[in-house]
């Protein structure tokens, strides 16, 4: 018997033997080609040569020195490398273990901005519906994951707000352009700081591609530029939440590059990593830097492994292979040929509402009505099946559907390596195919 507590209790899982460029091999000498990047993680492959071999190397050196006591040189180079290519004004590096310890860092960092020249009324949070920022609670509560949060109601919640996500297929209105919807859902952002009094707020947080809820969903153009003026006007610190859409998986180092706005916060972890070593970071500006240096010198908040010396060798070559070996045009490239491909493919399926994302970041959305968008009810598990059927045939994609609310609907997200071959997104397709078939027959019975 296994002591080990899985996430999902009742399922019976394969034991991971090996990895090879974008697949991974079980004990049983099955191989699975994931698609996923396990979820937006692996955007190297599996065992990336140069990162393993510069993590060894560090370990040979010295694997871990606390940061109260020691800086070290490949946390001042990752450092260095993010910040000559970060978004305009972005000037500090924070390493963190993952995506919910930077945007529980970035909250944290927003709100002792304020407190540090004394405008601690500047407690409120807002975020948006169907957005995911983490699973500590702090992240959870500012997350709009309905199914996410519904078992630790209450939630922390007294801070924070939440409103509408931009996804213009699903909820723009009929006749409305995609720029008109996008300015009406950013404006909400407005409203709400002014309903809870704009000397009160002290930040907004947003993915620019949603992923791990709605599967791979860009907001509208126009949409960040709004949001960027909002809080502009009103002295609220802008958090991107870049920790599965950032490190090039949409063809852009920083995603919201796309957006052509500038964050005073951006969280990243997932592809920083490439898998090889957990870590993450929260990139803030100079000017709130500067404020926590003349103020009290001391950022309230930390962890034990700040800053890995390892980790940040192994991502540190992570970056230089992104550069060397031009991922980021393969990405765009290779994106829209899997996009064209999916389209082709599944584009007019009687479940299929939509096809969308940007690089080797795509959604499918399921809809049991094409007409209406009406999504599936979520007790069939339409997403989580497909998952399931794709594995038993080799194939990994990352599922999204469950909800409290009937308003998450069912959604796929593929999110493969950045070496991804033309003739992988031909397996993609012929396995994604059967596996749908197979879980939206119980939709049809
Ligand atoms: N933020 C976003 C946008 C994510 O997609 C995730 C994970 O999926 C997180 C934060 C949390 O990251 P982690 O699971 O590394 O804590």
């Amino acid at each position: 018997m296994s002591h080990v507590f899985p996430r999902h209790t009742k399922a019976v899982l394969p034991t991971v033997a090996a990895g090879d460029g974008c697949y991974l091999t079980d004990t049983a000498g099955k191989r699975y080609l994931d698609a996923c990047g396990g979820a937006a993680v692996s955007c190297l492959g599996h065992t990336p040569r140069p990162v393993i071999d510069a993590v060894k190397s560090q370990l040979d050196r010295v694997a871990y020195a606390h940061t109260s006591f020691f800086t070290s040189e490949p946390a001042e180079e990752l450092a260095d490398h993010l910040i000559a290519r970060a978004p305009e004004g972005i000037g500090r590096v924070y390493f963190v273990s993952g995506g919910s310890e930077a945007t529980e860092s970035a909250i944290k960092l927003a709100r002792q901005f304020f407190t540090e020249q004394g405008e601690g009324a500047r407690r409120h949070v807002i975020a948006r519906w169907q957005s995911y920022h983490g699973n500590t609670l702090g992240a959870l509560a500012a997350g709009g994951n309905r199914w996410r949060r519904a078992q630790f109601q209450p939630l922390l919640t007294g801070a924070m707000h939440h409103i509408a996500p931009c996804h213009y297929w699903r909820w723009g209105e009929p006749g409305e352009s995609p720029e008109a919807y996008g300015l009406r859902v950013a404006d909400e952002l407005e409203a709400k700081i002014l309903e809870l009094g704009p000397e009160t707020v002290a930040a907004f947080i947003a993915e620019p591609v949603v992923g791990a809820t709605m599967g791979a969903v860009p907001a509208v153009p126009g949409y960040f530029k709004r949001i960027r003026e909002i809080c502009d006007r009103y002295g609220v610190l802008l958090i991107l939440d870049e920790v599965m859409c950032g490190m090039g998986r949409t063809g852009y180092l920083f995603a919201c590059e796309a957006d052509g706005i500038s964050p005073d916060i951006v969280c990243i972890a997932k592809g920083l990593g490439a898998g090889v070593q957990p870590i993450g970071a929260m990139l803030c500006s100079d000017e709130i830097y500067r404020r926590i240096e003349e103020g009290s010198g001391f950022f309230q908040h930390g962890h034990t492994y700040l800053g890995h010396p390892a980790a940040c060798a192994g991502s540190l070559a992570v970056m230089r292979e992104i550069e060397q070996n031009d991922l980021l045009a393969r990405v765009r490239q290779t994106g829209d040929k899997l996009q064209a491909a999916l389209e082709a493919a599944f584009g007019q399926h009687w479940a299929v509402g939509d096809i969308r994302g940007r690089g080797l970041f795509r959604g499918i959305e399921l809809v049991a009505d094409k007409e209406t968008k009406a999504p599936f009810d979520s007790g069939l598990g339409i997403a989580a099946k497909i998952k399931k059927a794709a594995f038993a045939n080799g194939l990994m994609v990352y599922p999204m559907g469950g909800t409290v609310d009937g308003q998450n609907g069912d959604h796929i997200l593929i999110a493969p390596p950045f070496i991804l071959e033309e003739a992988q997104i031909a397996e993609i397709i012929d396995k994604l195919g059967p596996a749908m078939e197979s879980a939206l027959a119980s939709a049809r019975a």
